[in-house]
């Protein structure tokens, strides 16, 4: 048995095409000088990177040594580094001809992320959530919504961020033009 240098993947036969089919055209585009510069385009244009370093004088006299910068991520559009990865999966997704995106989020700021970059390039784009995530993010979910997404309200389980990252991956498996754009390092358990 082969794990690779990352240990391998353990998921069902069903949910191993649909990642084997990114993992090929991922492979394609990673050195593809177009679609990379197409992506930086967006970066530059779109988010507003470069970002600048601040250098953080209070707090590295406080903390006594190390001169301290922040690299303020927090100046992108939609207020983080989510972003970043919103646009060059959507970027992907459209060379799969993928055209309903979906993703799952918990405090809100992934799903806001997605929605934007799928206004951005007029796709389609449902934003799993869970029951109780919805009630306490009432903000984001305004915004995912003015920006043109659906809210797929999860209620299994405990209504949170792992349902929805669940209901997603079913929901992928079951919809071939679906792009599932995943906003974190998740696992799932079976899909049935
Ligand atoms: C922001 C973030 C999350 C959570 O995203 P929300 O949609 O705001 O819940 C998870 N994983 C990583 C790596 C993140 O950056």
């Amino acid at each position: 048995m082969e794990y690779g240098k990352f240990g391998g993947q353990y998921v069902p036969q069903n949910l191993k095409e649909r990642l084997d089919e990114i993992e090929r055209e991922f492979e394609k585009l990673r050195n593809d000088e177009e679609f990379k510069s197409e992506y930086l385009y967006y970066l530059k244009q779109f988010v507003g990177r470069p970002t600048p370093l601040y250098y953080a004088e209070n707090l590295s006299k406080f903390a006594g040594g190390a001169k301290i910068f922040l690299k303020r991520e927090d100046l992108n559009h939609t207020g983080a580094h989510k972003i970043n990865n919103a646009i060059g999966q959507t970027l992907l997704a459209k060379r799969m001809g993928k055209t309903h995106i979906i993703a799952e989020t918990g405090a809100g700021q992934h799903g806001v992320a997605t929605a934007t970059v799928c206004s951005l390039f007029g796709i389609k784009c449902t934003i799993f959530m869970g029951k109780e995530d919805i009630k306490r993010q009432r903000v984001n979910v305004e915004k995912m919504k003015l920006l043109g997404a659906k809210i797929q309200e999860v209620t299994r389980g405990e209504g949170t961020l792992k349902e929805a990252v669940d209901e997603a991956f079913d929901y992928l498996v079951e919809n071939d033009e679906v792009f599932y754009l995943i906003g974190s390092a998740v696992r799932t358990r079976s899909v049935s």
